[in-house]
């Protein structure tokens, strides 16, 4: 039995039965937006563009900070329809997709108008006697924004405030096993003042986010899996539309000798298992020097026993369900493969027998290495895969074989090492004794090296690409055009001397530059 299954359609759009991963019982109905629903979204999108692009800074800002009260006031209901549809834990809905919306939407609020406003910027050498340059961030247009089941809200809203921000509209559809949580984001804009139009939250499956890829859009924001990932690519460059990519990861986690074991243990429990382990900055593999190994798989375990899982709902619940029976079929194929070859399970290893959903118990292995599966693929489940390595160095080779960089953190009470160990990983980020917290300081540019993705979103660098950043270049003296037709031998020759001054002769060409 599927989470989402087919359902009998007498439209033309495709129906799916959706469950809860908490109680395996039917939740309601999926329609999936159809390709003349999306093209007419997108043009609705393109007709409200201009007026939005004409709004000032501090008109959309404005709107921004009423949708941060908004999203504090119905904290409640957000967290509902986010723990219903995922089956996390209340509390990770309350720290991914409340605290970290609201923070997020408040920063750019705050900070929009100064990253995009047209500068004037001077100009070097010796046409900056002659030449002014202004650089203006000009909104691309309609902007298709492609997002996941595992962070549902955060990732529509995070991504839609920025785009909204820059003066684009946005067509955006999150996933099919979440596609309410990603409605609610619509539902906050839209009572916050954003216009009809400009921001619109489809809901669908693949096919749908194909026809927004394909629909005609200005630029597409896709946040996924490697897989459809690389297909979005392959469609927006046959279309020559610029495109972001924030793919999956399999994080590394480097414990020195010199840590602070405590804190690490905590970091490698929150790291593996925040979010049921659903988190692209997880950590997937844990390395240890040995000369600390097995005081940290102690405090590993003994952390463990405090480590509740429950379908109550409560906050005091730390590990939810598995959002999607798919992804429970690749944690328990990695988790079997694992003990086939040799891994030792110390916690977990199974499903949670005394739970009817898709409960999978935190577990902690070690005795793992990269013939497995667990260690070079991405899991996305709540594990502990935990190595003993011989140094710093080893560690270092065993985080920069994989496929994927995405994140990681490093754990030493020396940050100077810590930050020289970070720099050593092949990787997007990095965090020094905390896991994963990039995605959450908006100031971060966020993205992923190898095949954990292309571009950067987030902080000043990621506003800018929802911008063509156009330079206009004007004269500011005017009169006749000193290298214009017809040329002479006389103007060359002078122009072959005036570069000898500026750059052999004398200094003044550095100088102006
Ligand atoms: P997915 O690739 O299956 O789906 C992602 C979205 O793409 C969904 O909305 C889906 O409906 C849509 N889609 C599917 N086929 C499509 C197509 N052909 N064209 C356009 N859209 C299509 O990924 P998933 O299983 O929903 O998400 C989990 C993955 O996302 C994990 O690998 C995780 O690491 C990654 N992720 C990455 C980040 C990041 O910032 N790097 C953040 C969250 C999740």
């Amino acid at each position: 039995m599927s989470i989402y299954e087919p359902l009998a359609s007498n439209d033309s759009r495709r129906h799916l039965q959706l469950r809860s991963p908490i109680t395996l019982e039917p939740t309601g109905e999926l329609i999936c937006a159809n390709k003349e629903d999306v093209d007419a979204a997108i043009a609705k999108a393109r007709a409200a563009q201009p007026a939005w692009a004409a709004t000032s800074f501090k008109e959309r800002a404005a709107i921004m900070n009423r949708a941060v009260k908004i999203v504090i006031n119905r904290a409640d209901e957000i967290m509902d329809v986010v723990v219903g549809e995922t089956g996390k834990a209340r509390t990770d809905a309350m720290s991914m997709e409340v605290f970290s919306v609201a923070d997020s939407l408040c920063y750019y609020a705050k900070h929009a108008e100064k990253f995009l406003k047209p500068r004037k910027r001077k100009v070097h050498g010796v046409l900056g006697f002659t030449k002014e340059l202004h650089i203006t961030y000009k909104p691309l247009g309609v902007i298709g924004l492609i997002t996941p089941w595992n962070g549902p809200f955060v990732l529509v809203m995070n991504q839609a405030c920025q785009a909204l921000l820059a003066g684009n509209a946005v067509v955006a559809k999150g996933s099919e096993v979440t596609p309410f949580s990603a409605k609610l984001a619509e539902d906050v804009f839209k009572e916050a003042g954003v216009p009809d139009g400009v921001l619109q939250v489809l809901l669908g499956d693949g096919a749908t986010g194909a026809a927004i890829v394909e629909g005609g859009v200005d630029k597409v924001s896709f946040t996924g899996s490697v897989a459809t990932g690389k297909k979005v690519a392959l469609s927006c460059a046959s279309q020559l539309i610029p495109v972001s990519l924030e793919l999956g990861g399999n994080d590394a986690m480097i414990v020195c000798a010199d840590a602070d074991l405590d804190r690490a243990a905590q970091g490698a429990w929150l790291g593996s298992c925040m979010n049921t382990g659903h988190y692209c900055c997880g950590t997937e593999r844990i390395y240890v020097v040995e000369a600390v190994y097995e005081e940290f798989l102690k405090k590993v375990l003994a952390a463990g026993t405090d480590i509740k899982q429950g379908h109550d709902l409560r906050y005091d619940e730390s590990v939810g369900a598995v959002f999607w029976d798919k992804q429970m079929e690749i944690i328990e194929r990695h988790v079997n493969d694992a003990k086939a070859k040799g891994a030792t399970i110390h916690i977990g290893g199974d499903r949670n027998p005394e739970l009817k959903g898709l409960y999978y118990q935190p577990t902690v292995m070690t005795e793992v290495n990269n013939d497995m599966q667990i260690m070079v693929e991405e899991t996305f489940g709540p594990i502990l895969c935990i190595q003993k390595v011989r140094d710093e160095a080893e560690a270092i080779r065993l985080a920069n074989d994989s496929e994927f960089g995405l994140n990681g953190n490093v754990w030493t009470q020396d940050k100077k090492k810590g930050l020289k160990l970070a720099l050593q990983i092949d990787t997007g980020s990095c965090s020094v004794n905390d896991m994963a917290v990039s995605y959450g300081i908006p100031a971060a540019p966020f993205g992923g090296r190898k095949n954990s993705g292309v571009g950067q979103v987030n902080g000043k660098k990621g506003l800018r690409g929802y911008c063509h950043e156009m330079p206009v270049v004007i004269e500011k003296r005017g009169g006749a055009i000193p290298n214009a037709y017809p040329y002479t031998t006389k103007s060359a020759e002078g122009m072959l001397k005036f570069m000898q001054i500026l750059w052999v002769k004398t200094p003044i060409g550095r100088w102006l530059s």
